[in-house]
Order: structure tokens, then sequence, then C-alpha cells
């Protein structure tokens, strides 16, 4: 941590400054130090931030202090504080940081999201709610039901506002911004700022303070980043080799289709490797399992489409592997993200074939670096031809940038295959040499050139607005 800021200097009331202790947090994290003042101070911000740097705690405990310390009446079903979310993974876990931090406090909260049988959420509406968490669906049902009251809403919190957009939630955010009240303080946080958020935050915030973290693609360092370059059909094999190998206990593994995802675990599980895959065509009670024996060490290996993925927050975890690059460069960021958190450190290894190879030029574009090309280790015996499951091949060719973006305009959060080519495995048989890994700047790629940065002074509007306490 770079900021000097300590938890004491933020004046959170006791019972939170408890909590935090308990939690194991000793200094705010870069986005706390800047975001808790001003959220404490009352008018709307725009933060850049992403998964990982402990946003979460940035806006929750700021939010806890003021409803904590700002007494209001609450009735049943009708929350001070709403925060919208993506997905269903990301809600829990908002809400679970709610439950730790607000632990000794009396206020109440509930998560919201669709998947699961509606009922039970009726039950919790009919009691105080202080917090809302919420995905944009679910919310919506429960308007239209009348279950919930948004009319006392304080605090509005737009978390990942980049992936809820991407994710074609845009009409709900507006259905939900038309039943809330005027007077409110507005908190919008996004990793990435494209035309549409920015058109976004300037019709939702008034004169808002804007914080910023370093980009995790501009502090990725502490994750070790290599990639092996493997034929596509060589991958499931390589990948049980090198779990055994390396005896990793806790892989998070990615796969760019739902079908890749439950292909990879069942061949995971027939070498005897434990695996779970989650994706939107789970269940939400079985993407839940899967993380939970993720989590306890009931699974080694989780494999998850980078939509499912959002918002997995696991501590430490210190291995992830790219089974496919992904199509859009910035979701390499989010899914190396998952690993060397909070600035633990850990590694990232991709598994790329000849085709990905125009991926992989944009992902070094991005994060301005060259990923270290490691040779297969000694010991890994290639599949026979004979040996290889039908749809073992490489993805279809990248179409650059401009191609198809996961889980664009997708309700369930579940991006959208691109598998199927229907080609035939392609690319020279792995390398069974021994060599020493090749050094920093040996891929086979141009060198990374610098990516513009993008601008955020347009982010602003000039209407005042306050919370209206
Ligand atoms: P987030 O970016 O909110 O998903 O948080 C990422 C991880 O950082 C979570 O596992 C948090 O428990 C952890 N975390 C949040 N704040 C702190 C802090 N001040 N010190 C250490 N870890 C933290």
């Amino acid at each position: 941590m770079t900021t000097e800021t300590t938890f004491a200097s933020l004046a959170l009331a006791e019972p939170i400054m408890r909590a935090i202790a308990d939690a194991g947090y000793t200094t705010p994290t870069p986005i706390q130090a800047q975001a808790i003042p001003q959220v404490l101070a009352g008018g709307d911000l725009l933060a850049a931030a992403q998964t990982g740097t402990g946003k979460t705690a940035g806006f929750t405990l700021p939010i806890l202090h003021h409803l904590s310390t700002q007494a209001a009446q609450s009735k049943p079903g009708r929350p001070r504080c709403l925060i919208l979310v993506p997905t269903r993974e990301l809600a829990a876990q908002v809400e679970e940081s709610v439950k730790t931090y607000g632990k000794y406090l009396s206020l109440t909260s509930m998560v919201m999201f669709g998947g699961v049988n509606i009922n039970p959420q009726f039950k919790a509406l009919k009691s105080r709610v202080d917090i809302l968490v919420a995905t944009p669906g679910r919310l919506l049902d429960h308007m239209g039901q009348k279950t919930v009251d948004l009319s006392g809403v304080e605090i509005l919190v737009l978390d990942e506002a980049d992936r809820m957009l991407d994710m074609g939630f845009i009409r709900d955010i507006k259905k939900v911004l038309a039943v809330l009240p005027k007077q409110r303080q507005n908190l919008l946080f996004s990793a990435t700022f494209s035309d549409e958020i920015r058109t976004l935050a300037n019709s939702l915030l008034h004169n808002p303070k804007s914080v910023e973290v370093a980009r995790r693609n501009t502090t990725v360092e502490v994750i070790e980043q290599s990639m092996h370059r493997v034929p596509q059909a060589h991958k499931r094999d390589l990948l049980a080799h090198l779990i055994k190998h390396h005896n990793w206990q806790q892989v998070l593994v990615f796969t760019r289709t739902k079908h890749g995802a439950n292909k990879l675990a069942e061949k995971l599980i027939k070498d005897g490797i434990t695996a779970a895959a989650i994706h939107g065509n789970k269940s939400q009670s079985a993407r839940t399992k899967a993380l939970a024996s993720f989590k306890d060490g009931g699974v080694r290996v989780l494999v998850a489409t980078d939509i499912a993925a959002r918002g997995i927050d696991i501590d430490q975890l210190p291995q992830v592997v790219n089974f496919e690059l992904p199509n859009v460069p910035e979701d390499y960021v989010h899914r190396i993200g998952r690993t060397g958190r909070a600035g633990t450190t850990g590694s990232a290894l991709s598994l790329v074939d000849d085709e990905e190879l125009a991926y992989l030029r944009d992902i070094e574009k991005l994060i301005k670096r060259s990923i270290v090309r490691v040779e297969i280790e000694p010991g890994f015996v290639p599949p026979a031809k004979a040996d290889l499951m039908s749809d073992e091949r490489p993805p279809r060719p990248p179409q650059g940038r401009g191609g198809p973006r996961q889980g664009q305009g997708a309700r369930s959060g579940q991006p959208g295959g691109r598998n199927g080519s229907g080609r035939a495995p392609q690319g020279k048989p792995a390398s069974g040499g021994a060599k020493p890994a090749a050094g920093r700047g040996a891929a086979p790629n141009s060198p990374a050139q610098p990516r513009k940065p993008r601008p955020q002074a347009a982010l602003f509007s000039s209407k005042p607005g306050t919370r209206g306490h």
C-alpha cells in the first residue's frame, strides 16, 4: 500500500473499526483511502477501480457509517441504500462484506438476485432492510410486484457499472433510477470508461468527486505471468499434467465457452483431479456449491467462463490458468486479477495455441509488457491423435478487438459461445524439452505498444447535488 492514511484517521464509527480489525485489515487500500472520505462527505462519487483493489469496503464502510450515525425511519422492504451489481456471485459477495463490516451494528441487509426462488425474498422484504444488494433483473421483478419500496433510498451504488452495461442492463438500470428519490447520493464504480459509461455517469452523477487507483493493468506486476505455446488439442492433457506435476491445490481455470468448461472439468475428473465448472447454464445453487467447495478445498480446480467468474473473491488465490486467451484483452486483466489480490502474489499461466497469437498481441499491448514464454517441462507426453476428444480443436481465428464481446447483451450473465469451428486440431506438437524459461520479452510478438490513457475528465457533470441531509 502506498498510502499513509490509517483507518483511525478516517473517523469511522467504533463498531465498524472493530469489524475492520476482526477482518485483519491494518491499512486502507489506496481506493479506500481516497473513496471513504469522499463518501463520508456526502457528495456523488465516480471511482475508477477494479475488483481486487478493496473497492467493496471502499463504499461499504462509509455507507455503514452514514446509515448507523444518521437515524432514519425504517420500514419493512424499504431500503436506505441500494447497491446494484451485475452478477449473482458479486451480489452475494458484496452482501457478505456488508454483513462482515456491519456485524457490530444493528443495520440489516439483504441480497436479491434471479435464478433462485423468489418467495424467500418476498418474506425477507416483509422485515426491515437497510441495505439492499441486488442484480437489476430481479429487482425489477420485485418493483413490478410492489414487494420492494425504493422511495427511501438515500445512497445508490452502481458497482462494476461497465459490466452491467456490457451485460445489457442499461434499460433496467434506467427503470430503477426513475423510481428513486431525486435527493440521494450516487456512487459509481467502474473498471473501464467507455462512452456508454460516460453518458451514464453524466446523467446520474451531480458534481462528482473522482477517485482513481492504478488500473490493474498497470499494477499486475505482483502477478507472475507466463505462457506455454501449445496446440489447442493438447491443452486438456497438458493442464492435467501441470496440476499433478506442480501439485497445484487451488487453480482457477478460464475457458472461453460453457461447453469447454464442462468438457475440461470432466476430463480433469477422469484424470483423478477434483474439479467443478461454473457458468451461466448452471443453476445458482450449483454455482454457489461449486464456489464453496473450491474455497474450502473440496475441489482443486474451478473451471469458469469470464462472466461467471466475475466477482469471485478468493483471498490469495495462488494460480490462475487461461485455458484459452480471451478475445477481449481487458478480460485477461480481470481474469488474472483473481490472483495476487490486495497485494498478495500469484501466478497466471496462459495456454496459447497458434491461432490465439493475435489475442496475445492485444493483451500485451494493453498490459504494456510481454508475457514470459516458458517451455513445457519434461514429462508431458502429448496425447496420441486417436485419444483426442472430438471437440479438441483450436478456437476460431481472432477477429481483432471488433469481435463480439462475451456476454454482450446477455441478461443471464453468460458469455455467448464461440466454439464450434468444426475444424481439426492444428498446430505444432508441444515441446517435450527441458529448456529453461525464456526471459521476459521472449514472446514471439512485436514489442508491446503503449496504450492511450482513457480520458476521464469528460465524465463529470456540473449539476449540484448532495445526499440531502
Ligand atoms: P474487492 O476489491 O472489494 O473485491 O476486495 C478484494 C480483497 O481485498 C477482498 O478479499 C478483501 O477482503 C480484501 N481487502 C479489502 N480491504 C482490505 C484492506 N484494507 N487490507 C487488506 N485486505 C483488504
